[in-house]
């Protein structure tokens, strides 16, 4: 409850940069619109970012070795 840390140590997004992980819960207890603002903030730069990731790692023919580091199946 006192959590001081942010969603994610190290992602650089508006939420993360600017609220702790307490704050958020407080605002999801409360039942506050604006927790879902700042997750989906947070949710929405984690997707950018990995797909990002991603097209750098097929462009540099690096794709096997992201999807080890990540542990994602491609079918
Ligand atoms: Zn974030």
């Amino acid at each position: 409850m006192r959590d001081p840390r942010p969603i994610e140590e190290g992602c650089n997004c508006y939420t993360c940069r600017n609220h702790s992980r307490a704050y958020l819960r407080h605002l999801f207890v409360a039942r506050e619109l604006l927790a879902v603002h700042l997750a989906t903030i947070h949710n929405l730069y984690f997707i950018e970012s990995l797909m990002q990731e991603i097209r750098s790692a097929i462009r540099e023919e690096r794709l096997a070795k992201l999807r080890k580091e990540w542990k994602f199946e491609l079918s």
